[in-house]
């Protein structure tokens, strides 16, 4: 008998997936153009040139078997400090290339520091709305998930909701910060607030609390933005980091966990991460990657396309009646669904071939995601289709709801 559990989760795809497999299905039957497939965070800008630049030199110039051997558990020596010396340099942040572990992408960064972090009876705090896999991660790391809602319309730290959830059980929490799915960055008042919550959890339990910090969005901020770093606001933070978004890369699986040297037992929490890493095989991230990477720490793709794109949407809907709120970074418009149940406002949607994801897996019933790291040009076809779907609503006027 294998695990039921492990079961139910292979049979259940996630909802993404499953309007993704849709859309796919029916670009075949309607003609690519014809589907408007907002469902998925899969970054539709190039790499840089560096980047490739730095994957045809690493392949001319390096004797084959060393480039493609394994390198050491937590990553290559040099490539691990190149990044601690990238966030010393970027963020003014305390990090040591000796506490970074390279890993398979965020998820990989997550369920790592997860199964460090936690044990049986642990609580792992998640502020919603929040990116659906955590469900499963924290799960996999046989803690238990509690939801605390962020403050609505913004977003932020509700400092208040939070301190009712942190209890003697409290192990972390996660952020997402620019966040999936609502492109809220948090500000520097919201992770000062997290902190003061946190410290004052940690000195009445007798315990540290830990801030995990999921960044693949970090770099993508618009309008002037800057996305405050998070462990420059709290001690015991550890950072999952992934190059999938930022240099346009997920289908490489890079990225990597930096524990922050102020963390109390930084060494000891590092080795759990490499006990826990070794203990789920994510040992020895993709080498030739590990090496681009380190070349172009700080780069970007041409962000300026999601920009536009979100300018133009957010206008666009709020201007057909539909209430947004507009998104700071990543990639990801949070609508309010015009009637309660976003399900059902998803099924209308795509009778005008527009392809969301419902709210409420991540925690925001009544909204919907949509997912704008599309071609510019797909979202000028679409608004015909959004015009449509309003007016199916009778809404009308501007709906704009700012940060
Ligand atoms: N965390 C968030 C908030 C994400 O949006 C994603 C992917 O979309 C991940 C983690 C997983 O990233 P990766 O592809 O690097 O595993």
């Amino acid at each position: 008998m294998f695990s039921q559990a492990m079961l139910a989760l292979g049979q259940k795809r996630s909802v993404i997936r499953e309007i993704f497999e849709y859309g796919n299905r029916r670009k075949k039957e309607i003609g690519p153009e014809n589907v408007f497939d907002f469902s998925i965070g899969n970054p539709s800008v190039p790499p840089p040139q560096a980047l490739t630049d730095a994957l045809i030199d690493l392949i001319q110039h390096t004797d084959p078997a060393a480039l493609h051997a394994y390198t050491s558990a937590p990553g290559d020596a040099d490539v691990r400090e190149a990044i601690a010396k990238d966030l010393r340099e970027r963020f003014h942040a305390r990090a040591r290339g000796d506490l970074v572990y390279m890993t398979a992408g965020a998820a990989a960064s997550l369920t790592i520091t997860l199964s460090a972090l936690c044990v049986p009876g642990d609580e792992v705090i998640v502020l919603t709305p929040f990116f659906t896999e955590y469900s499963v991660f924290v799960a996999q790391a046989r803690a238990k998930l509690v939801r605390v809602p962020a403050a609505e319309g913004t977003f932020q730290v509700d400092g208040g909701r939070l301190a009712a959830a942190v209890n003697a059980h409290t192990k972390a929490v996660i952020i997402n910060t620019p966040n999936n799915p609502t492109g809220a960055v948090l500000t520097e008042e919201s992770l000062r607030t997290l902190a003061d919550v946190l410290n004052a959890g940690a000195e009445k339990y007798g315990h540290p609390i830990y801030v995990i910090s999921d960044e693949p969005y970090r770099e993508l901020v618009y309008g002037g933005v800057k996305a405050p770093f998070a462990a420059n606001y709290y001690k015991n933070t550890v950072i999952c980091y992934s190059f999938s978004k930022s240099l346009s890369l997920p289908g490489e699986r890079i990225g990597y966990i930096a524990v922050s040297p102020e963390a109390e037992e930084s060494e000891n929490l590092f080795l759990a991460v490499c006990g826990a890493g070794r203990s789920l095989g994510f040992v020895c991230a993709p080498a030739l990657f590990q090496r681009a990477v380190a070349r172009c720490l700080g780069l970007t793709g041409d962000l300026s396309v999601y920009d536009r794109n979100r300018t133009l949407l957010y206008d666009a809907v709020t201007e057909y009646g539909f209430r947004a709120v507009k998104p700071d970074g990543a990639f990801y418009l949070f609508m309010q669904s015009p009637e309660r149940d976003a399900n059902a406002f998803c099924e209308r949607a795509k009778k005008q071939e527009l392809l969301f994801v419902p709210g409420d897996d991540f925690g925001g019933p009544g909204w919907v995601r949509i997912a704008y790291c599309v071609g510019t040009d797909m979202i000028r076809r679409s608004l015909p289709a959004f015009r449509k779907l309003a007016e199916s609503y009778n809404l009308s006027g501007c709906q704009k709801t700012s940060f």
